[in-house]
C-alpha cells in the first residue's frame, strides 16, 4: 500500500485532490485475505471523465458482486499529480485499497476514443509495467481493453493482451473465472491466455500473424495456430431485463462531467445512419423494462442523493415506450425535485404538456443534430431527419420558452460540395427567422445559437469505412467558408480541430504496426490528447517520420471493397455486403428506412438471436 503519509503531502500540492483519494460514498472495499482476483478498472482520462461513464459503474458493481473478485478503479492522473508522483517515488496506484496497480491481477482499459492510447501508455509506465505484452512476465499483470475502440483493436495490438470484443459484462466474468480456477491449478499465464480464446468475443493479438503486400496493405492475418478462431465474433447480452445493472453507484466528491442517475433505456439502433459506428455495432436493439426503469430510478436516487435522472441510449426518442416512461417517471420524481434529461429527443415524440413538464423542474438546452446542411447530404448520410422536422420543433421549442439552441453538423462527409457547406449558414439563419416571427411581446429570453461542426472521421464497421478523410488543409478551407459566412451576433460557430480528427481517423482505421508511432509519440511526451491544451500535432508528426510510418496512408486514401481491413476479422453480426450496398446507395443518395420499418437486411438477426428482430 502507498503511504498514506507521503500521499497526503503530495495531495497537498495537485489541483483537485479528490481525483486521487477515493473513499467517496458507495464504494466498495474487501477483505484481501477472501479475495482471490484482483481487477483494476482503468479509465485512461481524468477521475472526472471517467466516473460520468456508466460502463465503469456497471463493471465495477458486476465485479464486486463475487465474492472471491476484487474490482478497483484508477483514472490516468492529470500532470501536476504525476510529476508530484514521480517526485516522491509513488507509482499508479488504484483508489479503493492505494496499492500499486504491480500488484494486480489485471488492469483493464477502457477504449472510448482513440486519443486516449497515450494515457494508456503512460498509466503502464506510472505503474511501472512493461508496456509491450512481449516484455511482461509471468508476475506483470494481465491488461485487457474494451470498449468501442477495440472493434479495430489492433493499433494497440503490441500492448494489450487480451481485448475484449463485444459487450463485456457476461465476457469478463467468464475470464476472470477461467483465470481463478486455471490459479489455483498452477497454470501460466501463456495456458490462461490459449484456454480463453476458447471464449466467443476474446481476442489474443499475440496469437496471430500479420503479412503485408508490397503496397503497405494487408495480406493475410492468419493464427499462428488452428486451435485459435480465424474470426472473433463480438459478444451481446440478450436480454437486458436479465442483465445486472447496479443498484446504488459510486458518488464523487467533486463535481464531474455528469452528476446524475444513468438509466440506460436500450442498447443498439436501428436508424441506420451510414457515418455512425455506434449505429451498427451495437446492433441489435434491446429495450429494458418501463417497470425495470422506474424501479431502477427509485432504488438509485435513494442510494446516490443526485438531483436528476438521465436517459441513456443511442437515439432516446426512439424507445418504444418512451412516453409510458416518461409520465411514469415524472409522476414519481417531479414533486422531489428531480429533473429529467432525455438526450437526444425529438420533440415531435411528445404531447407539449409532457415537455412542459420535464422543463419545469429543470431547463435543458435544445439541441438537433442535423449533421449536414442540405436535405441531399443529409439523405447521402441516411439522416432521416427532415428540415420542415426541425422547423416544425424548433418552432414549438420557441413556443414553449426555449431560446437557446445548439445545432450540430460534421464537415467532409462523402461527396460534400461548397452548397452543402453554406446549407449549415442557411439552416442556422432560418432557426434565427423563426424566433424573430414571434411576436415581439410573446418572444421568451434572449436568441442564442450556437453552430458546431465537428471534422468527418471514417470509422470501421460503417458503409464509408472505405472513404478518404479530408486532409487538414480541406477542413481548414471549410472552415473558413463558414467563419466568412456567419456574421451574426444571434450565432456563434465552434468547430473541433482537424489535426485531432486527422489523428484519430489514422488510429480508427489502423493496423498493428501503428504501435511503433504510438510507443515513439509517447516516448516524445504525448498524453492527453484529447485535450486540446496538451494536443502536441508536431511531436506526433516527428514520431510518424521516426519510426517511418506515412499516416496518410490511414487516414487520408481511399480503400477499395477487395481490401483486406484490419478489422475484418472481427464478426459484428452486420455483414459487409450490406455496409457495401448501404456505401452505393449513400453515393446515389438513396435512403435506407429505419428497420423498424421493415429488415433492410444488415445480418445481425442471422448472427445473433436477441432483439427486435
Ligand atoms: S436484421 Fe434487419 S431489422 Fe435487424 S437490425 Fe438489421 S436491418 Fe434492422
Amino acid at each position: 500500500m502507498i503511504s498514506r503519509e507521503v500521499l497526503d503531502k503530495v495531495l497537498m500540492k495537485v489541483e483537485k485532490p479528490a481525483r486521487y483519494i477515493g473513499n467517496e460514498q458507495n464504494i466498495i472495499e474487501k477483505d484481501l485475505d477472501n479475495v482471490k482476483v484482483r481487477f483494476a478498472f482503468a479509465f485512461p482520462d481524468v477521475y472526472e471523465v471517467g466516473m460520468s461513464h456508466l460502463g465503469l459503474h456497471i463493471l465495477y458493481n458486476l465485479l464486486n458482486e463475487e465474492e472471491e473478485i476484487y474490482c478497483e478503479r484508477v483514472f490516468a492522473p492529470w500532470v501536476d499529480m504525476e510529476e508530484q508522483m514521480k517526485k516522491n517515488n509513488i507509482p499508479l496506484y488504484a483508489l479503493e485499497s492505494k496499492d500499486p496497480l504491480k500488484e494486480f491481477d489485471f488492469i483493464g482499459f477502457t477504449l472510448q476514443y482513440e486519443m486516449s492510447y497515450t494515457n494508456v501508455l503512460n498509466m503502464l509506465h506510472l505503474a511501472d509495467i512493461p508496456l509491450l505484452a512481449k516484455e511482461r512476465g509471468e508476475d506483470d499483470p494481465i491488461i485487457i481493453a474494451g470498449g468501442p475502440c477495440s472493434y479495430n483493436p489492433e493499433p494497440l495490438a503490441d500492448f494489450v493482451d487480451v481485448f475484449v470484443i463485444g459487450e463485456g459484462e457476461e465476457l469478463t466474468l467468464e475470464i476472470l473465472n477461467v483465470y481463478k480456477q486455471m490459479k489455483e491449478e498452477g497454470k501460466n499465464k501463456a495456458d490462461f491466455l490459449k484456454e480463453i480464446t476458447k471464449l466467443q468475443g476474446v481476442y489474443v493479438p499475440a496469437f496471430y500473424e500479420v503479412k503485408y503486400n508490397e503496397d503497405g496493405t494487408i495480406k493475410s492475418m492468419e493464427p499462428k495456430d488452428d486451435s485459435y478462431p480465424r474470426k472473433i465474433k463480438k459478444r451481446i447480452i440478450k436480454d437486458l431485463n436479465e442483465t445486472y445493472f447496479p443498484e446504488k453507484v459510486i458518488v464523487p466528491y467533486i463535481e464531474t462531467v455528469h452528476d446524475r442517475v444513468m438509466l440506460e433505456i436500450f442498447r443498439g439502433c436501428t436508424r441506420g445512419c451510414r457515418f455512425c459506428q455506434a449505429g451498427m455495432i451495437y446492433r441489435p436493439v434491446r429495450e429494458r423494462k418501463v417497470e425495470n426503469l422506474v424501479d431502477l430510478a427509485r432504488k438509485l436516487i435513494r442510494a446516490t442523493g443526485h438531483e436528476e435522472i438521465s436517459l441513456s441510449s443511442l437515439s432516446t426518442s426512439d424507445y418504444s415506450q418512451l412516453e409510458e416512461l416518461v409520465i411514469k417517471l415524472l409522476d414519481e420524481f417531479e414533486d422531489k425535485k428531480i429533473g429529467l434529461s432525455l438526450p437526444s429527443l425529438r420533440l415531435d415524440s411528445f404531447s407539449l404538456d409532457i415537455v412542459e413538464r420535464i422543463q419545469k423542474v429543470r431547463k435543458t438546452g435544445l439541441t438537433f443534430a442535423p449533421e449536414a446542411g442540405t436535405q441531399r447530404l443529409r439523405d447521402v448520410i441516411n439522416k432521416g431527419i427532415t428540415e420542415e422536422d426541425l422547423i416544425s420543433s424548433v418552432t414549438d421549442a420557441f413556443g414553449l420558452g426555449w431560446s437557446t439552441v445548439k445545432l450540430y453538423f460534421m464537415l467532409g462527409l462523402p461527396t460534400e460540395t461548397e452548397e452543402d457547406i453554406l446549407g449549415i449558414k442557411e439552416l442556422a439563419y432560418k432557426v434565427k427567422n423563426i424566433f424573430f416571427k414571434i411576436p415581439k411581446n410573446e418572444r421568451k429570453g434572449n436568441l442564442k445559437i450556437t453552430v458546431s461542426t465537428s471534422c468527418f472521421v471514417p470509422k470501421p464497421f460503417t458503409p464509408f469505412q472505405w472513404y478518404p478523410q479530408d486532409s487538414i488543409d480541406t477542413f481548414r478551407e471549410k472552415i473558413n467558408i463558414l467563419k466568412d459566412n456567419i456574421k451574426d451576433r444571434k450565432i456563434t460557430y465552434n468547430h473541433h480541430d482537424p489535426e485531432l480528427s486527422f489523428l484519430e481517423a489514422v488510429f480508427a482505421r489502423g493496423d498493428r504496426r501503428l504501435s511503433k508511432a504510438l510507443l515513439r509519440a509517447w516516448e516524445k511526451g504525448c498524453k492527453f490528447d484529447g485535450w486540446s491544451d496538451m494536443f502536441k500535432y508536431d511531436r506526433w508528426m516527428e514520431a510518424f517520420e521516426e519510426t517511418e510510418i506515412n499516416p496518410d496512408f490511414y487516414a487520408l486514401r481511399e480503400r477499395s471493397y477487395y481490401e483486406i481491413l484490419p478489422w475484418d476479422f472481427i464478426d459484428v453480426g452486420v455483414s459487409k455486403q450490406y455496409l457495401m450496398r448501404e456505401n452505393e446507395k449513400a453515393m446515389n443518395g438513396e435512403l435506407t428506412p429505419d428497420c423498424r420499418q421493415g429488415c433492410t437486411g444488415c445480418g445481425i438477426n442471422k448472427a445473433f438471436t436477441g432483439g427486435v428482430c
